[in-house]
């Protein structure tokens, strides 16, 4: 390709000519997908599920997004929030797992947790979207996991909001580089059987889906203001 055309492409690929109102980033990739289910499925495979689920939703309702990570190959966590840039709302699309030592009692482990960091520019909005992504899941009859907030090494995420299962969690790569208000949802705990059920299956991730896309419509009205 010559040189030209490859600037031009990295050009359109950092810069892209339209703005979506919500950008939705598949968490990990093809060749590092994250966790492994209980059910044996890779975690990049369910985010990938549940963004496509979301999008489905929001086309529904007129909301317009940028899917990230579709294709499995987005392995720089920067290139995420670039590709982002001129977007209204950056939300991390992920499924949670636990420490090991806590896998020999993983029944114990089942929810939904919201990240926020404080070094992302716009924490105000951040934390106004996380809230409403929390009251829509509490009112669709999803639990906070809260075990995030444990004083232990690898956790000791202290609560923005307890009620509502938000934590501070600063040094989160694409929410501390997004350019907009960011929010990171691990939908449930997929290293448990029935959370993962409970999230993954047709009906569960419908209601995760509609949860989600509700509140974003409801975050980008907030935004707006
Ligand atoms: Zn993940």
């Amino acid at each position: 390709m010559p040189i030209n055309h490859l600037i031009l492409l990295l050009y359109l690929l950092t810069f892209p000519a339209t703005a979506a109102e919500v950008a939705l980033d598949i968490g990990h990739s093809r060749n590092n997908p994250g966790v492994v289910s209980a059910g044996g499925i890779p975690e990049w495979e369910l985010n990938r599920q549940l963004a496509l689920a979301v999008a489905a939703r929001l086309q529904r309702i007129g909301i317009s997004y940028r899917l990230i990570g579709a294709d499995g190959d987005m392995e720089v966590l920067t290139d995420r929030t670039a590709l982002a840039k001129k977007d209204t709302l950056f939300i991390s699309l992920h499924h949670d797992s636990v420490q090991p030592e806590w896998l020999a009692h993983v029944d114990r482990y089942s929810g939904y947790s919201l990240f926020v960091s404080r070094q992302n520019r716009k924490l105000h909005g951040s934390l106004a979207c996380a809230k409403q992504i929390g009251d829509r899941l509490l009112a669709t009859s999803f639990h906070p996991s809260r075990y995030h907030a444990t004083a232990v090494k690898g956790e000791n995420r202290p609560f923005a909001d307890q009620s509502r299962g938000i934590h501070y969690y600063d040094g989160l790569a694409v929410l501390r580089t997004a350019h907009q208000p960011a929010v990171l949802i691990e939908a449930g705990v997929a290293v448990n059987p029935q959370d993962e059920i409970s999230v993954t299956g047709t009906e569960g991730r419908g209601r995760v889906s509609e949860a989600i896309a509700q509140a974003i419509a409801g975050c980008l009205k907030t935004l707006r203001k």
